[in-house]
């Protein structure tokens, strides 16, 4: 590959092929799914290996990115997947890891879904909150300024007093689901980014900081624990409408890459039982009932039906 400028430091060098998403997100879903593939919430019609990546970053800049990487999924992400009631004392790595995955879907929503419906305002925020976000990733600044970033973990809801229809897969949404997405609120507008129980948000613009409270990610240091957080009504009602989305999606899936998901999970039902997203599924099977299954409907119309002796 020819050199190319890196979107990060602006040097002339080779650039890697690199994750939007870091690689060993996806590697957490093959391997607590039971089964090898995977298929992502926006493309449910292809089975993949692995998430989105592009030549954005020459060697340092991958290597600066990566370690950061490697500290959140070591003493964050997998600690806290396993067990949700653990506390963990974050360092300034965390910061550095939310800022860069924040600049990253940024790019990605700027270069590939170019969103035309935002306004002026928002557009203009945007550029400085990039602009932030860099120069804190290369060491110029500090700190991101009012560009704050915000890390909510998840887990299993139980239950939940909402005034909307919950979506039948959101247990499995909040638990599992890689997503991404650009939001303009009335009140708040954030680069979204969700990596399996964890949201990522980089606030491009914060009316009311005090309606979030708990979940802001600190400059040194600061502690994660769950059920500690005050967060916006309107963003449970946002993440409702993210799983909603994804599960019209799956609905949508053709009946023949149905069929071959319905057929891996059997083939390796040993693996499923007992996996994460069996455990996802179960939660939403609890608190939804058979609503919960919905895309069923669709293999008895598209899909001769097996067996369910088979395993
Ligand atoms: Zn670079």
């Amino acid at each position: 590959m020819s050199e190319s400028l890196c979107r990060l430091c602006n040097a002339k060098g080779t650039l890697q092929h690199s994750h939007i998403l870091p690689a060993f997100l996806f590697r957490w879903m093959r391997e607590s799914s039971g089964g090898g593939y995977l298929r992502l919430g926006m493309t449910p019609n292809r089975r993949v290996q692995d998430g989105l990546k592009r030549y954005w970053l020459c060697v340092d800049c991958e290597g600066l990115f990566s370690r950061a990487e490697t500290d959140f999924a070591n003493k964050v992400f997998y600690p806290y997947t396993s067990d949700s009631s653990s506390r963990i004392i974050y360092g300034e790595w965390l910061l550095r890891f939310c800022v860069s995955i924040s600049w990253r879907v940024l790019q990605f929503y700027k270069d590939e879904i170019s969103p035309t419906s935002l306004g002026a305002d928002v557009t203009s925020r945007i550029t400085e909150a990039e602009a932030a976000w860099k120069a804190f990733l290369l060491a110029q600044r500090q700190h991101p300024g009012p560009f704050r970033q915000h890390l909510l973990p998840f887990d299993a809801i139980g239950s939940i007093t909402s005034s909307q229809d919950l979506s039948p897969n959101l247990n499995r949404y909040l638990m599992r689901t890689t997503d991404m997405d650009l939001c303009e609120g009335e009140t708040a507008s954030f680069v979204y980014s969700k990596l399996g129980r964890f949201v990522i948000l980089g606030f491009i613009r914060q009316d009311r900081p005090n309606q979030w409270q708990g979940s802001k990610v600190h400059l040194r240091t600061g502690q994660i624990e769950p059920r500690k957080y005050t967060i916006n009504g309107g963003f449970l009602d946002y993440l409702n409408a993210r799983a909603r989305l994804v599960a019209e999606l799956q609905s949508g899936i053709s009946p023949r890459q149905a069929q071959k998901s319905d057929e891996a999970r059997r083939a390796n039902v040993e693996n499923y039982v007992g996996s994460d997203e069996f455990l996802a599924m179960l939660n939403d099977l609890t608190m939804f009932g058979e609503e919960a299954f919905a895309r069923d409907d669709l293999l008895e119309e598209g899909a001769p039906k097996e067996s369910k002796t088979s395993s």
